[in-house]
C-alpha cells in the first residue's frame, strides 16, 4: 500500500491510498453495503451514482450466507463492484450479539481468500458500557488477535490490513492500545470505533478525545479509519484531528426510520414542510410525495438523499483543507448545534497537537475569520502570536530604544500602518524608528510589533468589532505582562486609545489601572486618547 499526503490543514489531510482496485482519495467515506438487503435497499450502482468510489461490507455476513460464491468469484465480482472494497469482520455483530460462531483466524483467512482491498481483523470492540476491566480485556485480546494472524497479514500484500484501536472511553487504555498497535508495523491502517451511545446522544467531545488520544500515539504516515461515523456533522471534527476514512450504515438506517439528514442533524420526514436540499431526490419530491409512496421506495430515496448530504460534507471538508480554512468549517458547524459547540471547545485541549501538525506555509493563503475567543486555539494564530512574542522579548527589538508606543490595530485598516491613527501618532509624537519601539494591540491576534505587520495573518483577517470580555481579558493580560517584562529596558510607555475602536478604551483602561499600582511603572506610563 502507499498512502500519500497531498495537502494538510490542522491535523487533517487530503491523501491518496493506492489499492489493487484503484485509488481512494481521502478524506473518504465508505457506505456500508449489506449483502442481505441489496434488493430492499440501495444497490451498489445507486451508491456509486452519488459519487462514492469505495464501499465497505461485512465479511462475517458474507461468510455466513454467501461463502462458496464469494470464494469462487471474489468479493468484487460478488458485489459487482470494481472499485476499492473494505471488509469489516463481524466485530459489530459481537457488539450486538456477544459471541459469534467464527474465530479470528477463520475470518481473516476468509477475507484473504475473497480478496478485498482493505480488511479488518476480528477485533473485540470495547462496548459502550464496558467497565475498565472489560475495556482492558478488549484491548489485550484485540492485540493478541492482531499478532495471531500476522502470518496471514504478511502473506497477503495486496490487502491493506486494518488494526482497530480499543479502550472506549478509557483514554489511558486508548493510548496504550494505540502505542502497542503502532509497533505492529505490518498493519498499514488503523481504526477507531465510535461508541454508538456517544453518537446517538451527540456527545461528540467524548469521541474527539478518543481520536486525539489514539492519533497522538499512531504513526502520522498511516491512514486512520473511524467506524460508524454516521452523521455528517462529526466528519469535519474527526478529519481535523487526523481521521482519513469513515464508514457508516446510518444513511439507510435513518432512511428506514423516515429520518432525513441535514448538515446539522436529522429531521423526521413528517416534520418537514419542504426538502431543504438540491440533490436529485429533493429537487424532484416534496415530503408529502415521499410519505405517500410505498415504504420500500421511500427508504431508497431517503437513503440516496442522506448519501448526498454525506458526500457534500466530504467535499466541503476537502475544499476547506485546500484553502487552509478547516478551522472555520469547524466554527460554522459548531454553531449549528450546542453539542457540537462543546466538541469544538474540547479542541482547546488539542491545541499543541494541532499546532505540531498544521502546515506552516500554504500556497493558497486565504484571510482568516475571527469570531470569538476560540480562535486563540487556532494553530495559525497561536503560531503567529508566538512569533510576535519571540521578537518582542528578543534583545534586538527593544535594543536601545527609549519609548514603547502601543497603538490599537484597526481591523478595518490593514496593514495597520495604513490607518489614520497610525499617521497621527507618528506625526504628533515625532516618532523616529531608531528610538521608538512601536507595536499594535488587537484582540485575539495579541501584540504585534510594527515590523511584523505584514506577516500572515496580521494583514489577512476579518474580525468582529465587539468582543466579549473574556476575549479582551486575554489581550489585557498580554499587555500587562509584556509591559511589565519590558519596563526596565525603556523609559517611557505610551498607550494610545482610539475612540472609534470600541474595545480600545476598555482594554487600556483596565491595563492602566493594573499597571499604575506599581509606583515606578506608573511614572513611565503616558496615555493618549485620539478622537
Ligand atoms: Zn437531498
Amino acid at each position: 500500500m502507499s498512502f500519500e499526503i497531498k495537502d494538510k490543514d490542522l491535523a487533517g489531510r487530503i491523501g491518496v491510498i493506492k489499492t489493487s482496485h484503484g485509488v481512494i482519495e481521502t478524506p473518504a467515506f465508505f457506505p456500508v453495503i449489506n449483502p442481505l438487503r441489496q434488493d430492499q435497499e440501495l444497490s451498489v450502482s445507486k451508491i456509486t451514482e452519488v459519487g462514492f468510489k469505495q464501499i465497505i461490507t461485512n465479511a462475517y455476513i458474507i461468510k455466513k450466507y454467501f461463502s462458496e460464491k464469494a470464494l469462487s468469484l471474489g468479493i468484487h465480482k460478488l458485489l459487482e463492484f470494481e472499485g476499492p472494497i473494505m471488509t469489516d469482520s463481524g466485530a459489530y455483530q459481537i457488539l450486538q450479539y456477544g459471541e459469534i460462531d467464527v474465530t479470528n483466524r477463520e475470518i481473516v483467512e476468509f477475507e484473504k481468500d475473497i480478496e478485498p482491498d482493505i480488511a479488518v481483523i476480528l477485533d473485540i470492540p470495547t462496548s459502550d458500557d464496558a467497565t475498565y476491566k472489560q475495556a482492558k480485556k478488549s484491548v489485550e485480546e484485540t492485540l493478541r488477535r492482531a499478532r495471531e494472524v500476522l502470518d496471514i497479514v504478511k502473506s497477503s500484500p495486496n490487502i491493506i490490513w486494518v488494526l482497530p484501536i480499543q479502550g472506549g472511553i478509557y483514554l489511558d487504555l486508548v493510548s496504550y492500545s494505540a502505542s502497542q498497535a503502532s509497533q505492529l508495523i505490518d498493519y498499514e491502517m488503523y481504526a477507531i470505533g465510535s461508541p454508538v451511545k456517544v453518537m446517538e446522544h451527540y456527545k461528540f467531545w467524548i469521541l474527539t478525545d478518543m481520536i486525539f488520544t489514539a492519533k497522538s500515539k499512531l504513526p502520522v504516515d498511516k491512514p486512520v479509519h473511524l467506524f460508524g461515523a454516521g452523521h455528517p456533522m462529526i466528519l469535519p471534527f474527526a478529519v481535523a484531528l487526523g481521521v482519513d476514512t469513515f464508514d457508516s450504515a446510518s444513511y439507510v438506517i435513518y432512511a428506514r426510520d423516515d429520518r432525513y439528514m441535514t448538515d446539522s442533524g436529522t429531521i423526521r420526514l413528517k416534520d418537514l414542510i419542504t426538502l431543504p436540499c438540491e440533490c436529485p431526490i429533493c429537487s424532484k419530491y416534496e415530503p408529502r410525495d415521499l410519505l405517500e409512496m410505498p415504504k420500500i421506495q421511500r427508504v431508497k430515496l431517503l437513503a440516496t438523499h442522506n448519501l448526498y448530504v454525506i458526500m457534500r460534507e466530504i467535499k466541503r471538508i476537502k475544499i476547506a483543507i485546500s484553502e487552509g480554512r478547516l478551522w472555520e468549517l469547524l466554527e460554522i458547524r459548531a454553531k449549528s448545534h450546542p453539542l457540537l459547540y462543546r466538541a469544538l471547545h474540547s479542541f482547546k485541549k488539542y491545541a499543541k497537537y494541532l499546532e505540531s501538525l498544521d502546515p506552516r506555509t500554504k500556497g493558497n493563503i486565504h484571510g482568516i475569520f475571527i469570531f470569538d475567543r476560540m480562535s486563540l486555539y487556532r494553530p495559525k494564530i497561536k503560531r503567529f502570536r508566538n512569533t510576535c512574542r519571540d521578537l518582542i522579548h528578543s534583545h534586538i527589538w527593544i535594543g536601545r530604544r527609549k519609548r514603547l508606543i502601543v497603538i490599537p490595530g484597526d481591523p478595518d485598516n490593514k496593514p495597520f500602518s495604513n490607518s489614520a491613527i497610525f499617521a497621527k501618532v507618528i506625526s504628533e509624537l515625532n516618532v523616529d524608528y531608531k528610538n521608538d519601539a512601536i507595536c499594535f494591540y488587537i484582540p485575539i491576534l495579541g501584540i504585534i510589533p510594527w515590523e511584523l505587520e505584514d506577516l500572515y495573518p496580521a494583514s489577512q483577517f476579518e474580525m468582529i468589532l465587539e468582543f466579549e470580555d473574556n476575549a479582551l481579558k486575554d489581550l489585557e493580560d498580554l499587555l500587562i505582562n509584556t509591559i511589565k517584562a519590558l519596563q526596565n529596558s525603556i523609559s517611557e510607555i505610551i498607550l494610545i486609545i482610539d475612540n472609534n475602536i470600541p474595545w480600545s478604551l476598555k482594554v487600556i483602561k483596565r491595563v492602566i489601572s493594573s499597571l499604575t499600582m506599581d509606583k515606578n511603572l506608573s511614572k513611565k506610563i503616558k496615555l493618549i486618547e485620539l478622537k
